[in-house]
């Protein structure tokens, strides 16, 4: 946790701060930070700072802050993922969430299993928990907005050619001529297939909206390699 994310809730007044839990465990055991020491920390969807450490005992964390910082900028990609199995998604959110991706589609696909979609994963809050640490690695306070699509076709017909309107739109399939670009900046939409791959009826209707084939090479990578490495190549 190298940014304390800070919700609504824990100020008492506007620049005084009061945690308990999973953050106040952190501080203690891994920045074992002391009364007087500067955290960085920062709101939720608001700006980052400091927080000065006021009071420190094993059940509160007293903190007065200083926001003045803006969030570092966002990716301008929106990703759209076949949805992984749920241990791999927990990562995958994770990493997205540090990359600084802001706009994630997870969506169905012929190989994603039904059963995938029952996740308890797939809760508001709990989706929001992996979000929450990808923030905190990376000191970033905007939360990703993650859309559920568990509908293939109405989505990739009725949605998609406004969502991927005005961008560069990728799908990353590794049996396909077309070499991923190096070093590529504005904004884009990119397509993540499942542990399968997209099948080919998947692949031309995506490209029917726009997008090109991209491969990284002939090594197949699994989902959660695949994601920081095709996003490496879209960070400005
Ligand atoms: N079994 C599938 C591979 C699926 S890998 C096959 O043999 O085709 C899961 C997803 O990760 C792919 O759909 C693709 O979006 C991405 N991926 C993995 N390796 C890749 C590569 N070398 N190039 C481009 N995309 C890749």
């Amino acid at each position: 946790m190298n940014l304390i994310l800070l919700h609504d809730d824990d100020f008492s007044s506007e620049s005084l701060v009061s945690l308990c839990g999973r953050r106040l465990r952190h501080v203690l055991d891994v920045h074992r930070a002391e009364v007087g020491d500067s955290l960085r920390v920062g709101k939720l969807n608001g700006l980052m700072g400091e927080g000065r450490v006021l009071a420190l005992t094993s059940n509160r964390l007293e903190l007065e802050v200083r926001l003045d910082q803006q969030s570092p900028p966002a990716l301008p990609l929106t990703l759209l993922l076949a949805l992984p199995r749920p241990k791999m998604l927990k990562r995958v959110l994770q990493s997205v969430s540090s990359l600084g991706v802001k706009q994630i589609y997870l969506i169905n696909s012929y190989r994603v299993e039904k059963s995938f979609w029952s996740s308890p994963l797939l809760q508001t809050e709990k989706l929001q928990e992996q979000l929450l640490l990808g923030l905190e690695q990376a000191c970033d306070t905007i939360l990703p907005e993650v859309h559920l699509r568990q509908r293939f076709k109405p989505f990739v017909e009725d949605e998609l050619p406004q969502l991927a309107a005005d961008t560069a739109a990728f799908v990353a399939h590794p049996v396909t001529d077309g070499a991923c670009p190096s070093a590529h900046s504005g904004p884009t939409t990119l397509a993540i297939g499942p542990e399968g791959g997209f099948i080919p009826y998947e692949v031309e209707k995506l490209q029917e909206c726009g997008f090109t084939p991209i491969s990284l090479g002939r090594r197949i990578l699994r989902v959660e390699t695949a994601v920081p490495v095709l996003l490496s190549r879209f960070c400005p």
